[in-house]
């Protein structure tokens, strides 16, 4: 692949050999568990690192090792390791970084389990965690000290896509000499580039916009070739990889990354204008629309802003629920970033077991809606929200 690559090429074509076994035009699955050895130098020479190949199944598999090529080229990073799911990558990679008496800060805005998973189980392990307004730089700064090993965020986050300013949160990580890591799940390569700034570490649940078809779960960390290295040492010892057949059907999804995204951003984008000027419409969330607080540094960083938007609707909780079931194109259930449009009430869906309160400080409200716009025609998508909305 030369450099020039647009990113369907590359999402077509990198990291796959050109002539494949069995003269295949597409990569067999190996089902298989263990890979075996002609002769017992064979295996010498794999142990002395002389030769490239796989052993056993927890260490990788061919299926998933051109996936990740793929997502390193996509994302412009030397290295990928792939894992079970987003939230697997997540653990992963913190649990490889970090020790007892170190401490992560991160923007507060971010998915409720990463959340969870560093206030109430890195705490477990003498790891504390610093929640940190989104978008506030100085208490980001003032909130470092010397043990702070990694500063995380996602750009843009759910559900109210607030955009990180990459460049200051770089300068003060390199300021500071701490680590940093961007869950850009939401902006995809197609739309962000947070290495190209200077981030350590991007990292996607590939369930969503990368896998793209609501048909697997999968992470990936993407970064240097050397700070990759003890994400994949601990991938191997913590088994959470995927089936050949998973990494199959997410380099299958991969193929239309890049024209995928392109109707998603269309459709974002669209829909984001017609409900912000819908009589019925009280508040919208959407980085590509003016009057989204980070409108100026999404436009800065971002190609496109994406199919998910969220708003809510003038009136409570059964208002945004009769709109909800009135929809005929978006399915109700959690997730994002499929083909198929998916709509939910945060506060049904994900944040349920919160009271009232806890749900406020998230900022969650009652009457909010979350949609993630899938790749049907945009038209369709318009007349059934207009059809939806005149009707409640
Ligand atoms: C879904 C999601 C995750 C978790 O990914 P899974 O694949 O569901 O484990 C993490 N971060 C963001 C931003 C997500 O949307």
């Amino acid at each position: 692949m030369t450099k020039r690559s647009g990113l369907s090429t590359v999402s077509v074509h990198a990291g796959e050999q050109r002539q494949k076994f069995g003269d295949a035009m597409t990569d067999p699955i190996f089902c298989t568990s263990t890979y075996t050895f002609e002769t017992n130098d064979d295996v010498r020479a794999f142990a002395e690192k002389k030769t490239e190949r796989e052993e056993y199944g927890r260490y990788g598999s061919p299926n998933e090792r051109v996936v990740e090529r793929k997502l390193a080229a996509l994302e412009g990073g030397e290295a990928a390791v792939l894992f079970s799911s987003g939230m697997a990558a997540f653990v992963g990679l913190l649990m490889s970084k970090v020790s007892a008496g170190d401490n992560v800060v991160f923007f507060d805005e971010c998915y409720h389990r990463s959340r969870e998973f560093c206030v109430k189980h890195l705490s477990r392990f003498g790891v504390e965690s610093r929640q940190i307004p989104t978008g506030d730089y100085e208490a980001l700064e003032r909130s470092i000290d010397d043990r702070t090993k990694m500063l995380v965020s996602e750009s843009p986050t759910n559900p109210h896509l607030s955009v990180v300013d990459l460049e200051r949160f770089i300068a003060i990580a390199r300021d500071r000499n701490v680590e940093s890591m961007i869950d850009a799940t939401l902006a995809t390569p197609y739309n962000l580039r947070p290495l190209d700034y200077g981030i350590d570490y991007v990292l996607h649940s590939a369930t969503k916009y990368l896998g793209g078809h609501n048909d697997l779960l999968a992470g990936v960390v993407i970064g240097s070739a050397e700070k990759m290295e003890s994400v994949r040492y601990l991938r191997g010892i913590m088994g959470a990889v995927n089936s050949s057949m998973n990494g199959f059907l997410l380099q299958r999804g991969l193929k239309t990354f890049s024209l995928r995204m392109q109707q998603h951003n269309q459709n974002g984008a669209t829909l984001a204008e017609f409900l912000h000027d819908h009589p019925k419409v009280e508040r919208i969330w959407y980085p590509g629309l003016r009057s989204h607080p980070y409108h100026d540094i999404a436009r800065q960083t971002m190609k496109g802003f994406g199919g998910l938007l969220t708003f809510t609707v003038k009136g409570n909780a059964e208002t945004a629920s009769r709109v909800i079931d009135k929809v005929e194109i978006p399915r109700i259930g959690p997730s994002l970033g499929g083909v198929e449009s998916l709509i939910e009430q945060p506060m049904l869906m994900s944040y349920f077991n919160m009271t009232p309160e806890e749900r406020a400080a998230v900022g969650i409200e009652d009457a909010m809606i979350r949609v993630s716009l899938g790749i049907e025609d945009t038209d369709d998508l318009l007349d059934d929200f207009k059809t939806a909305l005149d009707a409640i």
